[in-house]
């Protein structure tokens, strides 16, 4: 099964992604992206729509990271 935005929620857990081409790390609002997308998007999905403010690049690699929000 392929982890969605729900799941992070559910599990107290982060989202961060990492930039394909120059490896700047962003840590994602997760509340905000289930407000944009909803909770059912899973976390592939949204690596592949990130937009890399460093470089413009698009696609990322996802980490799902252990934070309390
Ligand atoms: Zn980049």
């Amino acid at each position: 099964m392929t982890a969605t935005l729900n799941n992070l929620i559910a599990n107290d857990n982060g989202l961060r992604v990492l930039c394909d081409t120059c490896s700047r790390v962003a840590d994602m609002d997760v509340p905000k992206l289930i407000h944009a997308y909803g909770g059912a998007m899973t976390l592939p999905e949204i690596g592949r729509r990130a937009r890399c403010k460093v470089c413009g690049g698009r696609g990322g690699s996802v980490q799902v990271v252990a934070v309390r929000w």
